[in-house]
């Protein structure tokens, strides 16, 4: 039973794509589409699957008993990774979203994001030197200067170089305003010194060179996070006419030895030990950390991915096993010692488990795809109208599907182990992988009680409370369409007291803030966060139950077996899940202050 292997959802991405996000008729009519077809969008699944399935889901327990070697300052991969990786760029599966002018695909962000949740799921510690590179690519074609994106990017989204974002030193975790790496202005580039830790793939084997993104200080530069500039700091020195020059002056000291992603290589960076390392400012100095949080954000969307993407695949290893593994009678025979042995999937309390990971990864799945079709709009849409209020939903659902989703993907995956029983533990079988692969989501890009801040302390007073006032108007306007859907209807009824909840609670904590009391607001933080995560995913599962509703009669067979099953899974969510943002509110109600007072 070991050998249950990694599988697509394919029916269900297809779902979110064309019948809830309607990609076809919200999408492909603009302009810059013009040229992507339903047909294509398909086949770049295909594609991904085969390639995540054949090619990256067997290197995936390669990578996780192999981890990284350090052998005098070099870091090599698992064995099978550099091929892998050769693979994947060759399938021009960097860049996808990005300009064809630099060399990307120019594709609409949800095709890409779904490739990105198979590669994912496959193997996540191989997917963090693309994602990286990605991430460092964009915010170079953003916001480098004009060699930077002609000569530097282009060969980041072929895969040739690769990317890092430093930000984390001892003493700076999240404080990032902690920064002690120092620039000093040097004619047309900068001289950097400090050391970096905990830098994923700062170190590898995979390509010719590394260029690292990095934050520093500059001189007389103001206290905090408003002095704080970045830097391109590239590990072989680029010349402005493109060419690779000599080696900079920085070295991997070291790797860590970690819980889970032992296939990607965190790395501590020494910058500057020899007086010599040469960094480029992108942007004007002190404008590090705004240039950097738009690399930041999308980095945490594509951390919240991470949730849904391992969640997906735990929750498919559970669900092959419950229908493999027979043990036991039946609950209507249970006091029967002949009764016919059954499998597992017909227990209850496995039922459970699995009706709670299906509703909570389908419910990711329909939040994050969601979100990158208000990505779209947010940048593309022809309405400045359009544009302002998805970039506002952007604004406000990033943290909250960072953290949420990277909390409920990890509840996943220990629902999935349990599922297993004794065989979850056992390393033979991937799913302990997934349990341990998944917990760093909940830490790094911004630990997950710091994202809660975010929500409450930035997110919500932003622009006058404009941002929570748009999303609950957008969750109203629902509301008044389908509280009368004959067959939805008495779920949205239902789910209409959470929202209602939320808004009230939002009122109570804003108050507590207009008041002058942070202390209370910041406890409160993220449970409140994880509430917000509750009702907004019953709303896109609601949403996904009303497509589903309205296909049953015309269908037959599968089809119909799944859209029935969508229905069920929203019903399921409202009545089982969402009682628990109805607790987290009885929480941050109760103003209660013993954490507080407590002696730790
Ligand atoms: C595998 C791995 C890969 C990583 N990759 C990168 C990378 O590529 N680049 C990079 O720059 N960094 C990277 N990091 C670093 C990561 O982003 C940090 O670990 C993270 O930001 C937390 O910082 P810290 O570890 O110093 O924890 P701390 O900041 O010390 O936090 C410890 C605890 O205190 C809480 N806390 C801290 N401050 C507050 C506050 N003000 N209010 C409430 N709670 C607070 C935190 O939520 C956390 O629970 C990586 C880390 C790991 C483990």
């Amino acid at each position: 039973m070991a050998d249950i292997q990694y599988t697509v959802d394919k029916r269900d991405l297809a779902f979110v794509l064309f019948e809830q996000l309607d990609v076809e008729g919200q999408l492909l009519g603009w302009e810059r589409y013009r040229e992507i077809s339903r047909d294509m969008i398909e086949q770049i699944i295909d594609h991904a699957a085969e390639l995540a399935v054949k090619k990256l889901a067997p290197l995936n327990a390669v990578g996780d008993r192999h981890g990284c070697r350090f052998e005098n300052g070099q870091v090599f991969t698992p064995p099978g990774f550099k091929e892998a990786f050769q693979q994947y760029c060759e399938g021009q599966w960097l860049g996808l979203t990005d300009d064809p002018a630099l060399g990307g695909s120019g594709l609409p962000a949800p095709i890409a994001i779904a490739a990105s949740e198979i590669f994912m799921g496959a193997n996540l510690s191989f997917m963090m030197y693309p994602g990286l590179t990605q991430g460092a690519a964009r915010l170079l074609a953003g916001f480098g200067s004009d060699w930077m994106r002609t000569q530097v990017v282009p060969r980041m989204l072929r895969g040739e170089w690769t990317g890092t974002m430093c930000l984390t030193e001892p003493q700076a975790g999240s404080y990032v305003g902690d920064t002690r790496t120092t620039a000093v202005r040097q004619g047309d580039h900068y001289l950097l010194k400090g050391i970096k830790i905990f830098i994923s793939a700062g170190e590898h084997d995979l390509a010719d060179n590394i260029i690292h993104l990095v934050l520093a200080r500059t001189e007389n530069a103001p206290a905090g996070v408003k002095g704080i500039s970045i830097f391109m700091v590239p590990k072989f020195q680029v010349t402005p006419d493109g060419r690779l020059g000599e080696r900079n002056d920085l070295a991997c000291s070291g790797i860590e030895h970690k819980m889970g992603i032992n296939g990607s290589a965190t790395c501590t960076i020494n910058f500057g030990d020899n007086e010599r390392c040469v960094g480029y400012l992108i942007g004007r100095e002190s404008q590090g950390i705004e240039i950097m949080f738009h690399l930041m954000n999308e980095a945490r969307l594509a951390v919240g991915m991470q949730g849904l993407a391992v969640g997906s695949a735990a929750y498919q290893l559970a669900r092959a096993y419950a229908h493999q593994r027979v043990q036991g009678v039946s609950v209507e025979r249970w006091k029967d010692p002949l009764a016919e042995r059954v499998a597992i999937v017909q227990h209850p309390d496995v039922r459970r488990m699995l009706a709670t990971m299906k509703a909570y990864v389908e419910g990711m799945r329909a939040m994050l795809f969601g979100m990158t079709l208000y990505a779209e709009r947010a940048e593309h849409d022809p309405d400045p109208g359009e544009r302002e209020k998805y970039q506002d939903f952007m604004d406000l659902l990033t943290p909250v599907a960072k953290a949420y989703c990277t909390d409920v993907g990890y509840e996943v995956t220990r629902l999935a182990l349990q599922t297993h029983g004794g065989y979850g533990y056992i390393k033979e079988y991937q799913v302990e992988q997934c349990v341990r692969d998944m917990k760093i989501g909940s830490i790094y890009e911004g630990t997950n009680g710091i994202q809660a801040l975010d929500l409450v302390g930035r997110k919500l007073g932003f622009k006058q409370g404009r941002l929570f006032k748009r999303f609950v108007q957008h969750l109203n306007e629902f509301v008044e369409a389908h509280a009368g859907h004959p067959a939805i209807g008495p779920l949205v009824q239902r789910w209409v007291p959470a929202k209602d909840t939320l808004v009230s609670v939002t009122m109570h904590i804003a108050q507590l803030g207009l008041s002058g009391d942070w202390k209370y607001p910041a406890f409160s933080a993220t449970p409140y966060l994880m509430m917000f995560g509750d009702v907004a995913m019953g709303y896109y599962l609601l949403e996904q139950a009303r497509i589903a509703a309205g296909r049953i009669a015309q269908s037959s067979g599968r089809d119909q077996a799944f859209y029935r099953n969508k229905v069920r899974t929203a019903e399921f969510f409202i009545h089982h899940l969402l009682p628990e943002a109805e607790a987290r509110a009885a929480s941050i109600r109760s103003n209660n202050l013993s954490a507080l007072e407590m002696e730790f």
